[in-house]
């Protein structure tokens, strides 16, 4: 009888000590996989690992070490997978973002890469200063835009690249290399507007300008009058800073311009900058009018115009410059989607691409929300230029379902549109949508080989990697 009670007590204390260690450590619960996206929603990419450099050696570090692909993620506004490819190391930048330095008398700022434009402008307003080529709004990092090459609507400039004094690269080995138009020219020409291809840009020092006061007026006009009424009224006045157009829909036969013009008038707007916590919901309200009514078109653009003509119209630079995306933000991206596509053709040829356009999008029945024209001088030298001559650019904002046959159809007519663009000597932007064949993509770019020879050489094992490199820049 003993040895039963025995048995019975130290059978399971035996068992429970041999389990303890498998009690005290257990099993960790599977960890969910680690996913990017760019704002689209359309592009989720499984990654291995995500670092958040806040330092020059947390970025050399983390690329020294990793011995497979490497992809950098700023502020995520592209919208084809352009910042990540499967299992790479993906360095997200955002938290390396310090304004480093804001020189007045040179009128320069340093900055770390992963900063926006609005933590920029939140350095350099006090000394009344402003960035001199950005993008409309202002949540994108200084790295993406640089990396994108991005342009603005900003008179008589070109993309942003014509503003960069010099950047500082890490390179594929972990080292860091400074390149600027006269040091190290390749590597400028190449990083900037390479899309993260060559190595991660840390640092940036940039060329600003005053933050002058510009008065906003508006008109309307036919749009075979536009491309007369842009190189006399604004291209050729010195006194012209912003300008952008957008054509009206659904008929695209008139087009809505607004320039400001530099003015010496008391201010009217008293803020600086834009508020960068507005919720827009009016403007939000607006887009979805026109993407989802059926005569939605007149009605949201009515009250986008109601939204954005203040009735005192004397401003200051910066607060022009502080746009927040988030106005432009759907309530939900799951069965449609808000994405751009934007195409650049010689000025001269305006109209030409102009009647095209208008043709391929009512023939494809695209959901188009917006056609803003903006302009940019030629490119000083990218490889990747997308500015091959002084250009008008199209940027077409589009609602867009999310089904496969949806996306399918939208690869037909956007690579129609890169047709159009080709056929008169212009080209398009690969920050958005990757849908055009390696044909167009050649064609767009004929110094992508040169790109590519360089990469080779810096780059040697392929190290820095996202989709568009993966699809078009092997
Ligand atoms: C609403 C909206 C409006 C826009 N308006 C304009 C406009 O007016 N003009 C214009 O030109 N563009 C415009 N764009 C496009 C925009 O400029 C690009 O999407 C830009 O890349 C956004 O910057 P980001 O910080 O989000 O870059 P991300 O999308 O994060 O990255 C873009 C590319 O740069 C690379 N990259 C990012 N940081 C670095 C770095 N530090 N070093 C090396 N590579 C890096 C990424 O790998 C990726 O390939 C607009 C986009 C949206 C959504």
């Amino acid at each position: 009888m003993r040895s039963w009670i025995a048995i019975l007590i130290l059978v399971p204390a035996a068992l429970g000590l041999a389990l303890l260690p498998v009690i005290r450590n257990p099993r960790p619960p599977a960890r969910p996989p680690l996913v990017v996206d760019d704002v689209s929603q359309l592009n989720p990419i499984k990654v291995s690992a995500i670092v958040e450099p806040t330092s020059d050696a947390d970025v050399a570090d983390a690329v020294a070490r990793h011995t497979g692909p490497v992809s950098i993620g700023g502020g995520r506004h592209s919208m084809g997978g352009q910042i990540a490819t499967e299992n790479a190391l993906f360095i997200d930048m955002r938290h390396f973002n310090k304004v480093l330095e804001v020189d007045p008398e040179a009128g320069t700022v340093r900055v770390q890469a992963g900063a926006t434009w609005r933590e920029v402008q939140d350095a350099i307003d006090p000394f009344n200063l402003s960035v001199k080529v950005m993008q409309s709004y202002a949540n994108f990092t200084v790295g993406g835009s640089l990396s994108v090459n991005a342009h603005g609507r900003y008179v008589g400039n070109g993309p942003v690249i014509t503003t960069v004094k010099s950047i500082k690269v890490v390179m594929a080995n972990g080292s860091s290399v400074e390149a600027s138009p006269t040091n190290n020219r390749e590597l400028f020409y190449g990083a900037i507007g390479g899309y993260g291809g060559l190595g991660v840009i840390v640092e940036a020092t940039l060329e600003l300008t005053d933050n002058v006061r510009v008065k906003r007026e508006a008109g309307e006009m036919s749009i075979g009058r536009y491309a007369r009424f842009f190189r006399d009224g604004i291209q050729s006045q010195a006194d012209r800073v912003l300008h952008e157009a957008t054509v009206s829909l659904p008929d695209f036969a008139r087009l809505r311009e607004v320039t400001y013009t530099r003015t010496n008038e008391p201010l009217s707007v008293r803020a600086r900058l834009r508020s960068s916590d507005g919720s827009y919901r009016l403007n939000r309200l607006a887009l979805w009018i026109q993407s989802e009514w059926p005569l939605g078109s007149s009605i949201g653009r009515y009250l986008l115009n109601r939204v954005s003509s203040p009735d005192a119209p004397v401003s200051l630079r910066n607060y022009e410059a502080s746009y927040d995306v988030a106005e432009l933000e759907p309530a939900s991206r799951e069965s449609s989607t808000y994405l751009m596509q934007e195409y650049f053709v010689p000025t001269e040829r305006f109209d030409q691409f102009v009647s095209k356009m208008r043709e391929i999008l009512r023939l494809r029945n695209v959901n188009v929300l917006n056609v803003s024209i903006t302009h940019s001088l030629k490119d000083p030298g990218s490889l990747l230029a997308w500015a091959q001559t002084d250009v008008v650019s199209f940027l077409i904002h589009y609602n867009q379902d999310t089904t496969p046959e949806a996306l399918a159809a939208e690869e037909v007519w956007t690579r129609e549109l890169v047709n159009a663009a080709l056929n008169v000597n212009g080209s398009y932007y690969l920050g958005y949508r990757l849908n055009a064949t390696a044909e167009q993509f050649a064609r767009a770019y004929p110094r992508a080989a040169e790109f590519v020879a360089l990469k080779h050489r810096v780059d040697p094992t392929n190290k820095f990697r996202n989709r568009l490199i993966d699809r078009y820049l092997q």
